[in-house]
């Protein structure tokens, strides 16, 4: 049985001809050799059995729509994607016509599927007032959900439930917020802390995220000009992986999320201060104890 690294070397070339081809809803046309290839180089990686990272596409050449910032989308029909953002390999954002009715909390979930296939749980990653509503999916391969909204293009429509549920929200009579999160983990505190500046709640906002590599990390350009602009935010984002291609060039933090917390942690009063972790469910049950034990009020939510 072929193994990953029996796998021939895939080149840039065809794996961008690859993501081309699925942005432009050909997935049929890409040989089933090509996107296996894609598929088995993110497995093996998200496994730690390949030395060689998936190579980083670049967005502007996948041909994939680049979505104006959510602040300028004034919304579209219920449900249909109205863009896609390439985060890394295997990182996407899906801007989507918002379901009519829709009321949310921040931090809350839905569930999104292909039009008559299995939907799964979803966080909404924009703000209860934003006229669309964001989701940031991230793939895994050979799952029964992912697969197929990463195939699906710009137009397409998506089946989202027209009611939102789940109790991690945040905590309104906390003044500072410490927000952990791996990859996709954001998306919930990204829609309270876009709720949070919205609404003029909360003094400060701390947020660790955590990735692998640079390129699975979303929103970070969105957070890191945010930290700038405005002095409640402050923004740590933390890759486990310096050492890979992917990474060269990386000057911030490195190593996982969870022992960085308690560093991070150590610098933060914990009387008025709430925690939230968000993502890999290890990482989330470290946080919960480590900080739990250090005398913060911690609410975390897993993605599994
Ligand atoms: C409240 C809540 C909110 C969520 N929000 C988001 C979100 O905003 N974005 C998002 O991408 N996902 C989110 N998830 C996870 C999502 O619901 C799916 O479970 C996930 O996307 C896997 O879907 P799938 O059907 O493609 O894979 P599955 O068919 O469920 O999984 C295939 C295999 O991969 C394993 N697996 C599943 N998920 C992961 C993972 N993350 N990492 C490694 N292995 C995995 C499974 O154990 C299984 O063996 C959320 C989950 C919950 C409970």
């Amino acid at each position: 049985m072929a193994t990953p690294s029996d796998a021939p070397a895939l080149d840039l070339a065809s794996y961008e001809l690859t993501l081309r081809r699925a942005a432009a809803g050909r997935v049929a046309e890409a040989s089933d050799p090509e996107l296996a290839q894609v598929l088995e180089r993110i497995r093996a990686r998200r496994a730690g059995r390949s030395g060689s990272p998936v190579p980083q596409p670049a967005a502007a050449a996948l041909g994939l729509e680049r979505a104006p910032a959510p602040d300028a989308m004034t919304g579209g029909p219920p449900g249909q994607v109205l863009a896609i953002e390439q985060v890394g390999p295997a990182v996407r954002i899906f801007r989507l016509g918002r379901p009519t009715g829709l009321q949310f909390k921040a931090g809350q979930y839905l569930r999104a599927g292909v039009a008559g296939r299995k939907a799964k749980k979803f966080s909404l990653a924009s703000a209860p007032h934003e006229p669309i509503v964001e989701l940031c999916v991230e793939l895994i391969p050979g799952g029964e959900v992912t697969p197929l909204l990463f195939a699906v293009r710009v137009g397409a429509q998506l089946e989202l439930s027209d009611t939102a549920k789940g109790a991690f929200l945040l905590d309104e009579q906390a003044s500072r917020h410490f927000f952990v999160a791996t990859v996709t983990g954001i998306a919930p505190l990204r829609s309270m802390l876009r709720d949070a500046l919205h609404r003029g709640v909360g003094q400060e906002f701390v947020i660790l995220h955590g990735a692998s590599n640079a390129e699975d990390l979303p929103y970070r350009a969105e957070l890191e000009a945010l930290a700038v602009a405005d002095p409640r935010v402050r923004y740590v984002p933390t890759i486990s992986q310096p050492q890979a291609a992917a990474n060269q060039g990386w000057s911030g933090r490195t190593g996982r999320v969870d022992p960085l917390a308690v560093e991070v942690a150590a610098s933060i009063p914990t009387a008025g201060t709430h925690v939230y972790a968000c993502g890999n469910p290890g990482m989330v049950a470290n946080v919960v104890r480590d900080l739990g034990a250090a005398g913060f009020d911690v609410s975390s939510e897993e993605f599994s």
